[in-house]
């Protein structure tokens, strides 16, 4: 027989558990660049372009 729980675990536990579990917000930012909305320490995906210093060029999108 596998693990099997000694003891109930009331609702109250159960939700102090789980008081956890909620996802955090991703923080979002502007490129200073070209004004998109992009994640905070990363590479504009619009643009490829950190604190205004291009790293990558950016994909050209299939619709251009
Ligand atoms: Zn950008």
């Amino acid at each position: 027989m596998g693990a099997v729980p000694k003891q109930r675990i009331s609702k109250g536990r159960q939700g102090r558990r789980r008081s956890h579990h909620a996802l955090a917000r991703v923080p979002m930012d502007t490129c200073p660049r070209c004004g998109a909305t992009k994640r905070t320490h990363h590479v504009c995906p619009e643009c490829g372009t950190y604190a205004g210093v291009p790293v990558y060029e950016p994909r050209k999108k299939s619709s251009e």
